[in-house]
């Protein structure tokens, strides 16, 4: 079974990553994870790609691939494959597409958990932390007992991080809505994107993951 998991920051892919991870016999493949691991063998490829993030600068596509392929090519994933974080362009959809197809590992199906992009910025922009004691809560998941005082010193003053500030947020979402919609378009006119409901409890999501696994697998 090869997949790619897809879903905007806040989506919780990282929760039904390892969620998939640990029901189906398949390697979770993340992007820096396998830089890293390229890096500290010290392929070729590693090395090149070192050199471009030393400097600070983007990894192209030509090395980016060449990763890909390395990993692909590796005997854990004979059993199925999930990406994560890559392909992240229309270019290295088109060349994940050849480095599969020569490997027979080709894709089954590609998982969006499709959260609205205003939720999203709800669960993303909702964390502030204490002025005085420092303490952390959230808005949504971890509000104060009494709403205006914090639990730990009865402080009043509260602040947000510049991260977690909602034109941030809003921004970063902007950003990887146009990086993933060409993608989606994509997958979709291959028939091979399915979109998830990201706005249900954990556990939901992942039965409906399952659900279309089951008609996917092989
Ligand atoms: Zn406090």
């Amino acid at each position: 079974m090869n997949l790619i998991l897809m879903g905007l920051p806040g989506a919780g892919k990282g929760t039904q990553a390892e969620r998939i991870e640990d029901t189906y016999p398949i390697a979770h493949i993340s992007t820096g994870d396998m830089f890293r691991a390229a890096m500290a063998a010290g392929t070729a490829l590693g090395k090149e790609a070192k050199g471009f993030i030393d400097k600070g600068q983007l990894v192209p596509d030509s090395v980016t691939n060449g990763i890909v392929k390395e990993r692909l090519a590796e005997s854990d994933t004979d059993a199925g494959y999930m990406l994560d974080g890559f392909p992240r362009t229309i270019q290295q959809a088109e060349a994940l597409e050849t480095i599969t197809a020569d490997l027979k590992k080709p894709l089954d199906a590609v998982i969006n958990i499709d959260v609205a992009p205003a939720k999203l910025v709800d669960r993303l922009s909702g964390r502030f932390i204490c002025k005085t004691c420092g303490a952390t809560y959230h808005k949504i998941y971890n509000p104060p007992k009494v709403a205006g005082t914090c639990d730990r010193c009865g402080g009043h003053e509260f602040f947000q991080r510049e991260d977690d500030k909602p034109a941030t947020v809003k921004n970063r979402l902007k950003v990887n809505i146009e990086m993933n919609t060409p993608l989606l378009d994509f997958y979709k006119k291959k028939g091979l994107l399915h979109t998830v409901n990201g706005d249900q409890d954990i556990d939901k999501v992942f039965a409906d993951i399952k659900a279309i696994l089951a008609t996917v697998a092989k």
